[in-house]
């Protein structure tokens, strides 16, 4: 059978190309990969890994440059009806509460507008908003239906942004670092309710982050990206337990316990505007493996027993 969701192959390039200059940034170079209904896949990197661009090209925000994404075997580049009927496949849940609501509208309406949009339910939408609220822990609903986002706490407008997303019923939820702008114990309740809800509506979620402990927390797979590109990939308690690529060994050694670390985060360990070198593994400046070909040849994705893949000469 089709897989939920797979992904072959995926590029971005930023940029623009003239006779007389290159001005191209390639944020998502040749990402792989597979869901199944049910399983929670992290993306983890640092700002700038391309785990963003990755999340916004699955919901069809921006086009890909190369690749394909494909839901339930329809590809999402040569099957336009696809972009239509994108929103019941797939929705997106953003980092920021605050912003993604509309002040002036009440909770009721944010939540069972996009319902008469995308015809999931015709004529009053209160008692669909009423249970959607009930299943997001917004109770009692009839409580919240009526107020406006700021009369709430940025975890409950967490909350309403996925009973306004669960609304579309879609297959996979994709959650751009969706505790990042809360307290850590309100971060941990979203993250339960998410991993709830995955059971209950049999959904797919995949969570990008930059944070390791809410990769681990969360995730059946890890895909660690950096500049760009999956340098590795793997079972979650492999890739954290035993990882592979020297990076990931990094992210993982340098954190005191990483099992219980919960705030482990990649932005600790990278100097933040370091140059990527643009020969060889773009990991090379910063390996301590790093040989002749690492600085020379670039480096392919290999596929090892287990479901793991790892971008390093080291395993090729
Ligand atoms: Fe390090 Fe070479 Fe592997 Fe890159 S390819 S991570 S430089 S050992
Ligand atoms: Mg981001």
């Amino acid at each position: 059978s089709k897989p939920l969701l797979h992904v072959n192959e995926l590029g971005k390039v930023f940029g623009s190309r003239s006779m007389f200059r290159k001005n191209e940034f390639r944020a998502v170079h040749d990402v792989s990969f597979r869901l199944e209904q049910g399983e929670v896949l992290a993306i983890v990197g640092e700002s700038g890994s391309g785990k963003s661009t990755i999340a916004r090209m699955l919901t069809n925000l921006i086009p890909a440059t190369s690749g394909d994404i494909m839901y339930g075997g329809q590809s999402l580049r040569r099957d336009k009806r696809l972009g239509r009927k994108l929103p019941t496949f797939v929705q997106m849940i953003f980092q920021d509460p605050f912003a993604a609501l509309n002040p002036h509208h009440t909770i009721g309406y944010i939540v069972g507008r996009p319902l008469l949009v995308q015809r999931q339910w015709k004529g009053d939408t209160r008692p669909k908003v009423l249970e959607l609220l009930q299943k997001v822990g917004l109770t009692p609903a009839e409580d919240f239906i009526d107020k406006y986002p700021y009369q709430l706490s940025g975890g409950q407008k967490q909350r309403v942004m996925i009973a306004k997303v669960l609304g579309l019923a879609p297959k996979v939820i994709v959650a751009d670092e969706p505790t990042s702008m809360l307290d850590v114990s309100i971060g941990v309740d979203i993250m339960n309710l998410l991993l709830d809800l995955k059971s209950q509506e049999q959904l797919a979620l995949i969570l990008i982050t930059h944070n390791l402990g809410s990769a681990k927390y969360m995730a059946d797979r890890i895909m660690v990206m950096y500049a760009g590109q999956m340098v590795e990939y793997g079972p979650a308690e492999q890739v954290i337990g035993e990882p592979l690529h020297p990076y990931t060994k990094l992210l993982i050694y340098s954190s005191p316990d990483p099992w219980r670390d919960a705030s482990l985060t990649m932005e600790i360990i990278d100097p933040q505007g370091m140059e990527i070198p643009k020969t060889g593994c773009a990991f090379h400046h910063r390996c301590p493996h790093a040989g002749d070909a690492c600085r020379t040849k670039s480096v392919a994705v290999t596929k090892l027993g287990g479901e793991r893949q790892v971008r390093c000469h080291l395993y090729t």
